[in-house]
């Protein structure tokens, strides 16, 4: 057997020229408000991606580069003029800080109407509480909306999680068993991984270990999400490993092509999202 390959980025593809027919139908452009401290590369890199891909679809991104030595003070005062600024829908904190700045403090100081990430407590808590209305994190979403579009109804089905962080694992977790999936989730002490993996109708690997899991750990017809991005010898791989798991699964992403275009994606939803609460005349 030869799995079906999920392509993210076709998806992504989609998905991007539907927000873009909304967007063009809206009285002013979303936008998306991103804090970016310091000149860690690839966070400059993702937030130039984030800008692109916003404004291609007629939304406004404003990247607000600010300075490595930039105080907790001037940090705060700036997310807080970003709350009182009616034409800014969606805020974002790009991590990871320097040291010196208190990330969790800068993500509660984020409007939760415009927590457009989804990482502040209150958001999180909604989504524990399977409330609809919780401003869900864009990566599991996106592994979401994959999995429905290639699976139809995941009622009942297992799945595995691989990873328990708080951007990915957790939220994930209470994402599937809110669609009413029974969730396992993995960590780094997890006893008999391999076997527990191997038991799942879903499984999502978000763990940041190349090619870790392999063929024999998955159950043959099952469906696999790698959300992880890793490099050997500078090429980009994910933690499933791919050559061995395609002839098991029925299902597979790629990395990269796979979950990675559709989180962005996926952000950009929430901001959508975001505006139309926040211009309450404009919900259906
Ligand atoms: P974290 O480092 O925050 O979390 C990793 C999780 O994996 C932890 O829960 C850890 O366990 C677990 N883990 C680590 N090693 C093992 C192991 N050998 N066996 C089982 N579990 C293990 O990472 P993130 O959640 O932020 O990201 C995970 C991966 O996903 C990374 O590669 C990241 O680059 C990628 N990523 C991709 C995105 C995308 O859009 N495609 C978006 C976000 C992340 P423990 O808790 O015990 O330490």
């Amino acid at each position: 057997m030869t799995a079906n390959i999920i392509d993210g980025k076709l998806m992504a593809q989609e998905l991007r020229e539907q927000l873009a027919q909304k967007v063009a139908h809206l009285p002013t452009a979303p936008h998306l408000a991103v804090i970016l401290v310091g000149n860690d590369e690839a966070s400059i890199i993702y937030d130039r991606n984030k800008k692109k891909a916003a404004e291609a679809i007629g939304m406004k991104c404003t990247i607000h580069h600010l300075d490595e030595n930039t105080t907790q003070e001037e940090l705060l005062r700036l997310i807080q003029q970003l709350n009182a600024d009616s034409s800014v829908n969606g805020i974002i904190v790009q991590m990871p800080l320097p040291r010196h700045l208190n990330s969790e403090l800068m993500i509660e100081s984020i409007n939760h109407a415009k927590d457009v990430d989804g990482f502040g407590i209150y958001n999180i808590g909604l989504l524990h509480s399977n409330d609809s209305s919780a401003m869900v994190a864009a990566t599991p979403q996106a592994v979401l909306y994959m999995l429905q579009q290639s699976l139809g109804d995941i009622t009942g089905k297992h799945a595995v999680i691989i990873g328990r962080s708080n951007i990915v694992g957790r939220p994930l977790a209470s994402l599937l068993l809110n669609h009413h999936c029974t969730v396992t989730i993995a960590h780094s002490k997890t006893v008999n991984l391999s076997k527990i993996a191997a038991s799942a109708d879903i499984l999502v690997s978000a763990c940041g270990v190349a090619k870790m899991v392999k063929g024999e750990w998955v159950k043959p017809g099952a469906t696999v999400i790698d959300v992880g991005i890793n490099r050997i010898d500078g090429k980009l791989c994910g933690d499933v490993d791919f050559d061995e798991a395609k002839e098991v699964a029925a299902y597979i992403t790629p990395v990269p092509g796979g979950v990675g275009p559709m989180t962005v994606t996926m952000l950009l939803n929430n901001t959508l999202r975001a505006y139309i609460e926040q211009n309450s005349s404009l919900k259906k």
